[in-house]
């Protein structure tokens, strides 16, 4: 079972005889067992089992297990959002005293988590340019970061991961690489492949890809050593909160394992059993709706790239775009739905373009299987000027758009009539 388009059928769950054929939804908060033995082996992690949902559920594990199946990892954790999952990831790793070296292009939500939440908490972030030199990012890390963290495909901007840059640096300090890979999918890209670490995913968006289930999660890669650097101490002494277990002694299971006994016990996020079902159904289908969203986005830019009405337009898959080099060496099977374009006329004719089409709608989501669109500077980021919005990367006249599965036609001909009635 080695092929994606296997595993995001058959990988995560095998009934044993007379057991349902499809993942069911195991509804039920806590467990029964005839002894307290049995039990107890659980807590101490000598046996596999169940014993409280905010740990773990049989319906959410089959979902965990398809995506570390497909992502090549050693463990999977499902959590209740993206943001959880991001949250969880850090928290195992930092605390007050510590910093993260992050790339500036990163989803607004994380980008807000790094930069004033987690400050709160004593955790500093250290942003950088994706473009900026290897010498100057590896200037900012010291010995007290623990994390150097970028996304795969960025949102908006659409910047595409330099994975060698960055994971040399990681490499050389000892330093864990995690990679948020929401808007490709292991499908596309495989993180842990190019030297990331820890795995995060936002399964609202393609993993799930109906729109229907919000959720995370973080894939381990089991590729780190934590005994082989003095960074991660919390790895290497005795955790009295879990009866004396050093994590590090865990091996390749080691974050994994910490993430979950540690801090999905104490912050309890995980993901309900009912999203689980849905976003391993969608996954069923991740493998060929990613080829359909990377084709039609391809025909879409094209299209928009000769439009009289469009000023630029960002996609990997266009030969013009600065990043079309990194794609093809990190997801030459395709490159997604995601892209950005700028319409001609700045923000108003921006709005009134998309306020013409008919059949994408306006909506604050990416990557299901509707097309879709937003205007971040009259929506998601209209209380920023237009230096402001300028000084990230967002032009007044940028639409993001999410091209869906629908006929590549029909999505051109809407786009085509709203551009030529503005
Ligand atoms: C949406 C998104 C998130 C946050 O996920 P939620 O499920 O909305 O909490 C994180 N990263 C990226 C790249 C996203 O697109």
């Amino acid at each position: 079972m080695a092929n994606k388009e296997t595993l995001c059928v058959q990988a995560g769950y095998e009934p044993k005889s007379g057991e349902p054929r499809v993942v069911p939804i195991v509804q039920s908060t806590t467990y029964a067992y005839e002894t307290a033995g049995e039990l107890a082996d659980l807590f101490d992690l000598k046996a596999d089992g169940y014993f409280y949902t905010r740990l773990a559920n049989p319906t959410v594990s089959a979902m965990e297990n398809k995506l570390c199946a497909l992502d090549g990892g050693t463990s999977a954790i499902a959590c209740a959002s993206g943001m959880s999952a991001t949250l969880l990831a850090v928290l195992n790793v930092c605390g007050a005293g510590d910093n993260i070296v992050s790339s500036r292009a990163i989803y607004g939500g994380t980008y807000n988590l790094f930069s004033i939440t987690l400050k709160k908490y004593g955790i500093e972030c250290r942003f950088f340019d994706p473009d900026d030199t290897q010498e100057n990012i590896d200037r900012l890390v010291d010995d007290k970061t623990r994390v150097i963290f970028a996304e795969t495909l960025a949102n908006p901007t659409i910047v595409v991961l330099d994975f060698d840059k960055i994971a040399a640096v990681a490499k050389k300090h000892k330093v864990l690489f995690m990679v948020d890979n929401t808007l490709v999918t292991p499908v596309l890209c495989r993180p842990l492949d190019f030297g990331a670490n820890i795995v995060l995913y936002s399964s609202s968006k393609y993993l799930d890809g109906h729109a229907v289930a919000l959720g995370g999660v973080i894939v381990d890669g089991g590729n780190f050593d934590y005994s082989a650097t003095d960074r991660y101490p919390e790895f290497l002494v005795p955790d009295e909160s879990y009866h004396g277990l050093v994590y590090a002694s865990l091996g390749k299971n080691a974050f994994g394992v910490k993430c979950r006994v540690q801090m999905m016990r104490d912050l309890g996020a995980i993901m309900s059993p009912e999203n689980a079902f849905l976003t391993n159904l969608g996954m069923e289908t991740l493998a060929l709706r990613m080829e359909r969203h990377s084709e039609n986005a391809k025909k879409v830019a094209a299209f928009l790239a000769c439009h009289e009405k469009v000023e630029w337009v960002k996609h990997p898959s266009l030969a013009s775009d600065p990043y079309h080099a990194l794609a093809d060496k990190y997801m030459p099977n395709g490159m997604g739905g995601m892209m950005s374009f700028g319409v001609k006329g700045g923000s108003e004719k921006a709005a009134a373009f998309m306020e013409k089409l008919q059949m994408i709608r306006i909506v604050t989501h990416v990557a299901d299987v509707r097309s879709c669109v937003l205007h971040p500077a009259s929506t998601t980021h209209r209380q920023l000027s237009s230096a402001d919005l300028a000084a990230i990367g967002i032009a007044d006249n940028l639409i993001r758009l999410s091209v869906g599965i629908e006929s590549a036609e029909d999505i051109i001909a809407d786009i085509d009539a709203a551009l030529n009635s503005i």
